[in-house]
């Protein structure tokens, strides 16, 4: 059943009122932080009550759903009378396998995932191909736990730095998942870690101007994300429950 528009606006304000609280402890703008609401566990009618919230900017983790449901979204925009709060734009916030990726170029605006130059070689050549660039960002395994997809740290500025070098895409910053045990204290560690390597990165000069973004925290630790630096939130279950 469809989450109402009701639940989701109380839901988003909560979420909101959040972000700003935790703004307010770190001298922070609110304005600089984007939420992606990330939609694996919920339908086509939810998502259509979220743009009435005034989301533009959605994620899931498997190409196929978000193939679909951006394809469904697209169809109920072009027929929709009220106007829409702003372009849309779909993230790929999970693991992607080199054969999906000329898919997820035709519905995505952003990958937060690319962890391999292998993956990113494959992103620049159909890019290109097609004459777009695709935003990327790295993703980092910051908690280090053999179960999660993620460059390893200490080769990240490296892969970073020949990822920006290639054509078809830009390398717009730096995602990492807190770790799965651990915690609020194992979260807050992986996030400073993130904004550590991405300080490093950006004294180099790695990504240039483009090199803008951490994609950090998700329901259970946004706001500990927030005060480590995050500009991107990949938020889900606190927008539906
Ligand atoms: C599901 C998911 C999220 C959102 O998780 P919630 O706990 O529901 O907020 C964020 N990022 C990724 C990569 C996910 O798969």
């Amino acid at each position: 059943m469809a989450v109402s528009l009701n639940r989701i606006q109380k839901n988003l304000d909560a979420v909101r009122a959040a972000i700003a609280g935790a703004c307010g402890r770190c001298g922070r703008d609110p304005n600089d932080i984007a939420i992606v609401a990330v939609t694996k566990s919920v339908e086509i009618d939810t998502i259509r009550n979220l743009v009435d919230a005034g989301i533009t900017d959605f994620g899931e983790n498997r190409v196929r759903d978000l193939v679909a449901k951006a394809d469904d979204l697209a169809g109920y925009l072009r027929r929709r009378r009220k106007p829409v709060p702003g372009p849309v734009r779909w993230h790929m916030v999970g693991h992607l396998q080199r054969n999906k990726v000329k898919k997820v170029l035709e519905f995505a605006g952003m990958i937060h995932s690319v962890d391999s130059l292998r993956l990113s070689e494959e992103v620049s050549v159909r890019a290109a191909r097609v004459g777009t660039e695709m935003d990327i960002l790295l993703q980092i395994n910051c908690s280090e736990e053999s179960q999660k997809y993620g460059c390893a740290v200490g080769a990240a500025p490296h892969l970073g730095e020949m990822i920006s070098s290639l054509p078809g895409l830009r390398l717009r910053g730096l995602m990492t998942m807190g770790p799965l045990r651990g915690g609020k204290e194992g979260a807050r560690n992986s996030f400073r870690r993130l904004r550590e390597i991405f300080d490093e990165m950006k004294k180099d000069r790695i990504g240039g101007r483009d090199f803008q973004h951490l994609s950090m925290g998700m329901t259970d630790d946004y706001e500990i994300a927030v005060e480590e630096g995050a500009t991107i939130l990949r938020i889900g279950r606190a927008l539906f429950e």
